[in-house]
């Protein structure tokens, strides 16, 4: 049993790896200030034995005195509506000063540190797919680079602790992410299209709907951060995390309205500045080096998260935190 550090971990994908650690049988410390994270995503385990929520901003400096194995930092606002606006200045904090108080907190504990990193990293590729040698074509100065230069910031600093105070990082970037614990109301194309279909109102296309994204199982998703976290001694990564199946946001919107039977209709709004035009990973890396690939298809975990989402918008109460 090893003592471990999620930061992030009522968010989306904080919840679900606090919920695959708990079942894994280790103590696992869940931090978040709440700004994105819903304390009704962890619901479940509050009360389990080897289970602590502790809220805190992670802007500021954090001491423990148990010891800590591991620290998986996972906290920044992630959905564009989130860190975009007047949240914007709040992403980059958490993103550089964030990494800075975990990293101090893994070289006192000598504990292995595990970076959520992004595809945003880089920015509106050039190269495509997406290996983890290319060095993006970030816009610097544009309504995204808040979290796409704070994450690679925080992936800077990470190696400059890894090389110059010894300290254990892994480091991934993860690509478009969906599943069961996404908030309904944080602008993500998946939540807010399935959520659109099944109250019957219009599904917002931004754009053309010609851009592309890879669409991973949370899952799936969470199995490649485990075995990241647990890779060989040395291995730093980055690793593209992510699902190489390339749709159209025009296509996820037909999935939708078909496995839902919804009567929605598509409209057409503007595409946000700087919305990349395509995204796909290259997962060689993940293959060799941790043996991992995605195994839920679209269609699967499409299902599953409507599933989800029904459950959710029945039940005001946890939304609506
Ligand atoms: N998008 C859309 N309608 C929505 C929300 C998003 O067409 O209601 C588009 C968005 O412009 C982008 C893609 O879907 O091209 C993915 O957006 P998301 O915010 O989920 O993630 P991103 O990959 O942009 O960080």
């Amino acid at each position: 049993m090893k003592t471990i550090l999620v930061t992030g971990g009522t968010g989306f994908l904080g919840s679900n790896l606090c919920r695959r650690l708990v079942d894994d049988g280790h103590k696992v410390i869940c931090m978040d200030n709440n700004y994105t994270g819903r304390t009704t995503n962890i619901g479940a385990l509050v009360g389990c034995p080897n289970f602590r929520f502790i809220r805190h901003d992670i802007c500021e400096p954090f001491g423990m005195d148990e010891h800590l194995d591991q620290i998986y930092n996972l906290a920044c606002p992630a959905s564009p509506p989130a860190y975009q606006g007047k949240h914007s200045i709040a992403t980059t904090k958490t993103c550089v000063f964030g990494a800075v108080n975990m990293l101090e907190l893994a070289k006192t504990h000598r504990a292995t540190i595990l970076q959520s990193s992004t595809s945003e990293v880089y920015g509106e590729p050039l190269v495509h797919p997406q290996t983890e040698n290319y060095r993006g074509n970030v816009n610097p100065i544009g309504i995204r680079a808040c979290y796409d230069e704070g994450k690679r910031c925080a992936e800077s600093l990470f190696f400059d602790y890894c090389r110059h105070e010894g300290v254990d990082i892994k480091v991934i970037r993860i690509f478009n992410t969906y599943g069961p614990n996404m908030d309904p109301n944080d602008g993500r194309v998946v939540s807010n299209f399935i959520c659109q279909a099944l109250k019957g109102e219009d599904i917002t296309i931004y754009g053309n709907g010609s851009q592309t994204r890879s669409f991973c199982y949370v899952d799936d998703l969470i199995e490649a951060m485990v075995r990241m976290m647990n890779s060989r001694k040395g291995f730093t990564g980055p690793v593209n995390t992510g699902n190489p199946g390339e749709f159209t946001v025009r296509e996820l919107a037909e999935k939708v309205i078909a496995l839902t039977g919804s009567h929605s209709k598509i409209v057409y709004k503007p595409l946000p500045a700087d919305d990349p035009t395509q995204r796909r990973p290259d997962i060689a890396l993940a293959k060799a080096e941790l043996g991992w690939e995605p195994h839920i298809r679209l269609d699967e975990g499409l299902q599953k998260t409507i599933a989800y989402f029904r459950r959710e918008i029945a039940a005001p109460a946890a939304a609506a935190e």
